[in-house]
């Protein structure tokens, strides 16, 4: 198609565009595992950032103004996801809206079968398949790009939801090649899925946040947190899972994370 040619030969221009000095400089300053990566990848990732730029919008929400490190700074996090795969670039995302801190939604959730509960709940981020959209507090952003292995980043977690929205549904299984992959990916997940859910109903600690015990989705969000933040736990704890995740990412964090581990380990 004339119209995946043009695409494709625009995004390699803005991949071979010199990086701005003012955007590295807010990258090295801000965005902790970037230091860590080998050259080669963040030389590929200073590419993908270009593209990312050139193509996602950034809105502030209440009051919230956008600036170079709000942009750059999301989406050096965001890039690292699509780091040595063919990727289209988050393709159903348009815009990223940005609010200061928590912002507050109007939520409806069960609680029983018969029975609602309806109240105001604060979040840090959001997305949904149709979106077109994702949302994100700046506070919890930078946490996140500052603190690279507590387990826990927005950013890695809410475009975990777009990658998962790239087979046309969300429901934690991301685009897969071939039909091998598919399969075993859905043998691991649906087994780590209910072994978190069980550990989750009767207390057991986990590495996983149980936040992704409430569905497939989610659970898919968490385990990219914990595969890019915590990779040498993951990989000890949860090793078809870990390789399921690596084989999908063409990556091995374990290389490049801030992971604090024993010494034995
Ligand atoms: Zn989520």
């Amino acid at each position: 198609m004339v119209f995946e040619f043009l695409k494709r030969r625009r995004r390699r221009r803005l991949r071979a565009r010199p990086f701005l000095k003012e955007w590295l400089k807010l990258i090295q300053r801000h965005v902790v595992f970037f230091h860590k990566l080998p050259a080669f990848d963040r030389a590929e990732l200073l590419g993908h950032i270009q593209v990312f730029l050139a193509e996602k919008r950034f809105e502030g929400c209440g009051g919230f103004v956008i600036t170079d490190e709000v942009r750059v700074t999301i989406a050096t996090q965001a890039c690292l996801l699509l780091l040595h795969r063919d990727t289209d670039y988050f393709p159903g995302l348009l815009t990223i809206l940005v609010y200061p801190l928590t912002y507050m939604v109007e939520e409806k959730r069960q609680v029983g079968e018969h029975v609602w509960q309806e109240g105001t709940v604060s979040r840090l981020g959001e997305t949904g398949r149709r979106m077109g959209s994702l949302v994100l507090s700046w506070g919890a952003v930078k946490h996140g790009a500052a603190d690279p292995s507590d387990g826990k980043n927005v950013v890695l977690h809410e475009f975990a939801h777009q990658l998962d929205f790239e087979n046309q549904a969300a429901d934690g299984v991301p685009a897969l090649a071939t039909r091998e992959q598919q399969l075993a990916w859905s043998k691991v997940m649906t087994s780590e899925f209910a072994s978190l859910r069980a550990a989750d109903e009767t207390g057991i600690p986990t590495l996983l946040d149980t936040y992704g015990a409430t569905d497939p989705t989610e659970f898919f969000a968490v385990s990219v947190e914990a595969f890019f933040e915590r990779p040498h736990a993951l990989r000890a704890y949860h090793p078809k899972l870990y390789a399921e995740l690596q084989s999908y990412f063409q990556q091995d964090p374990v290389e490049y994370s801030a992971e604090q581990t024993s010494a034995t380990s």
